[in-house]
């Protein structure tokens, strides 16, 4: 894919992934395309620069996702502040897998 001038790899494999990411989601989450939601997601990365679940286990990393706390589909706040989290990518995937062994009968 061309880059534009300035424009780094990392830049375009993030937004790579976004769009990949957010085409994979159900179609009740075009609240993720929202402008509402944009500005709530960059709002709580700044507040929250780091993954709070790395963290209160002692390790800094920096945080990629703003996840619900409980999930919109179960009934979660979409644009409260206290129904979210800033999770790196690591901590989201672990979450949501742990999630989805839970919804199909699994033990975790
Ligand atoms: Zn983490």
């Amino acid at each position: 894919m061309p880059r534009k001038p300035g424009e780094s790899s990392s830049i375009v494999k993030k937004q790579k992934f976004t769009k990949i990411y957010n085409a994979a989601r159900p179609v009740r989450h075009s609240f993720y395309d929202t402008s509402q939601w944009k500005r709530i997601r960059e709002w709580f990365r700044d507040l929250y620069p780091l993954c709070q679940v790395c963290e209160e286990n002692g390790i800094v990393r920096e945080s990629q996702v703003v996840d619900h706390i409980v999930p919109i589909e179960s009934g979660g706040a979409m644009a409260d502040g206290s129904n979210l989290q800033a999770l790196c990518f690591t901590c989201h995937n672990r979450k949501h897998f742990a999630m989805s062994d839970k919804t199909q009968g699994r033990a975790v």
